[in-house]
């Protein structure tokens, strides 16, 4: 299993939301919802979101071949490129504000927990307050 957490919030962070998904998840629209929720709840419109994602690279998130279709993207040795279809998915919601600190959560092993690489009990835990 894989997640990746979105941290969504406005610039003044009064409305703040961490988000936990898979790929299913995403391909079932966690973020879509989210952004429809900080709009229909809190009056928050898309271009005020901002949003910090710290997760697995694409050099590193193996998946299946069903994935390709699945996401209509195309794998590169079989890794998927979660990051282009979250920032994608981003942006069609009308967010820029995206950062992607671009370090990797499976690889950075003297940096990060990850079950996916560990397979034990130590995670990674993302927090917003
Ligand atoms: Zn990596």
């Amino acid at each position: 299993m894989w997640i990746v957490p979105s941290l969504l919030y406005t610039g003044n962070m009064e409305i703040k939301a961490a988000l936990h998904a898979g790929w299913k998840g995403i391909f079932l629209g966690i973020i879509e919802n989210a952004v429809k929720i900080f709009n229909k709840e809190f009056c928050v419109r898309p271009e005020e979101i901002k949003v910090y994602e710290p997760h697995i690279c694409s050099l590193c998130y193996e998946v299946g071949r069903e994935m390709e279709s699945k996401f209509n993207i195309p794998l590169n040795n079989n890794k998927l490129d979660l990051s282009e279809i979250i920032y994608n998915k981003l942006k069609t919601a009308g967010i820029d504000k995206i950062y992607n600190i671009k370090r990797c959560t499976f690889h950075e092993d003297d940096s990060f927990f990850s079950y996916r690489r560990n397979k034990c009990t130590e995670r990674i835990i993302s927090v917003i307050i």
